[in-house]
């Protein structure tokens, strides 16, 4: 936000590379406070550049203000390559192969499920919102309308 106001402003303040190319991806992080490293698959694939694209998406317009709004973000799973999500049992049209969802380690973050649910539902670029009976908590960046599940 503080970027495009001064991208907007033409203040001398300057945060981005020459030719106001984005920061990120960069070389370790998607974004300020997630690492790549986070995101990526965990079966150590290398992530195709327009899947980084999407996860810099996930992390500006998900992690970073759920960030704002509770303090602590703990991402389980973020993207899946096809044969690592085949492998775990995910769903055929996973929004984690495109890099548009994250599992969140919800017990790590100290927040109740119900709670977190909530948070997620006040951002408005999360349209695909999963609840599980192990406690688990999934948001993706689908196209609208949104769409809430709920496996108990
Ligand atoms: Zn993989
Ligand atoms: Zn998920």
């Amino acid at each position: 936000m503080l970027r495009k106001w001064e991208q907007r402003t033409g203040a001398t303040l300057k945060i981005e590379g020459e030719s106001g190319k984005p920061d990120y991806p960069n070389a370790t992080h998607y974004s300020e406070n997630f690492k790549k490293s986070e995101l990526d698959c965990k079966c150590g694939c290398k992530t195709p550049a327009d899947i980084q694209k999407n996860l810099v998406r996930v992390c500006d317009t998900m992690l970073e203000p759920l960030r704002l709004r509770i303090g602590t973000v703990v991402v389980l799973s973020g993207y899946r390559c096809p044969s690592y999500n085949a492998k775990i049992g995910g769903a055929k049209s996973s929004q984690h192969m495109q890099g548009k969802a994250i599992d969140f380690n919800r017990p790590a973050m100290g927040i109740s499920q119900e709670d977190l649910v909530a948070e997620i539902k006040r951002i408005d670029a999360v349209n695909g919102i999963g609840v599980y009976p192990n406690g688990g908590v999934h948001g993706d960046l689908r196209r609208p309308p949104r769409v809430v599940w709920s496996s108990f």
